[in-house]
């Protein structure tokens, strides 16, 4: 009877689950803390990988049109960093500032009967405080960031940093004679858009694609989303792209655009979330 009760109220929700990008989703693109992450990072690998600030540009790009960020980016073509450093220099000087409590965003998420989970490649440090600053820390069951892809247990020594550079692939030149992707070495670093990666997550915070909605700015995390069976909403946008089930200009429209959510049934269920694997935020 029991079981068939619980069979009734999951069978009676469409959607069991919100899982929502952080930066450039629930938090305007003109904040200016794109920018300047994008700053911080060429500085990083002038600084401390001795790139020449020349290459920086082309490398960035490369790297980040093929690995998903610059860092599995770096770290496919062969050099060692030490990740927490990489993400204190580039997330430590960043104008949070500019971040204010969003009252009506936290009204809007908090009326959703529906789990919500935060999914960023960011680090939980990072993580936090763009969520404290938001006002938004309590709004979400739990947050999928770095560090759940990337355990510190798993990082090899070099990971850790114990040398900067070996043998470096030379992907501006691979690209110069080819557009194939073909030959390009892999990197070890797990995050968006990796459908290997976003199926992990998935499985950690035991979240059913298909009865989940995915919240995200980037057009190839969505298109990755859906091709793994996500319902998709692309943020920030006014122009239907393929892939995207919805396109919203703001987070702040969400309601107007998915007012079904409000219908769904308060689910009773308790889920038996691996809660050690995420990070929460208290
Ligand atoms: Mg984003």
């Amino acid at each position: 009877m029991e079981y068939e009760d619980r069979y009734r109220q999951i069978k009676k929700a469409k959607y069991e689950c919100l899982v929502f990008d952080l930066d450039d989703t629930l938090y305007p693109l003109n904040s200016g803390l794109a920018a300047q992450c994008r700053k911080n990072i060429g500085d990083y690998m002038v600084e401390r990988l001795g790139i020449e600030e020349s290459q920086i540009s082309a490398l960035c790009d490369l790297l980040y049109k093929n690995y998903g960020t610059t860092m599995a980016g770096l770290r496919a073509i062969g050099y060692k960093l030490d990740y927490d450093d990489y993400h204190s220099f580039v997330h430590g000087r960043l104008p949070y500032e500019n971040l204010k409590p969003d009252a009506c965003l936290r009204n809007i998420l908090m009326s959703i009967p529906i789990r919500k989970v935060i999914f960023t490649n960011a680090d939980k440090v990072h993580a936090t405080k763009a969520l404290r600053k938001l006002g938004l820390e309590d709004c979400f069951e739990g947050v999928i960031c770095f560090e759940t892809l990337n355990p510190p247990e798993q990082n090899t020594p070099l990971d850790r940093g114990d040398d900067t550079k070996g043998s470096i692939f030379d992907i501006v030149g691979h690209f110069s004679r080819t557009t194939s992707q073909a030959g390009l070495p892999t990197t070890p670093v797990l995050c968006k858009p990796s459908e290997s990666a976003m199926l992990r997550a998935l499985e950690i915070a035991k979240i059913n694609p298909q009865r989940s909605i995915f919240f995200d700015d980037s057009t190839r995390n969505i298109q990755a989303g859906h091709r793994i069976g996500l319902h998709t909403v692309l943020v920030g946008n006014s122009h239907r792209v393929k892939g995207a089930d919805h396109v919203l200009v703001s987070i702040h429209n969400i309601r107007e655009a998915l007012p079904e959510l409000w219908k769904e049934e308060r689910n009773q269920e308790k889920y038996d979330i691996q809660k050690m694997l995420l990070y929460k935020l208290l």
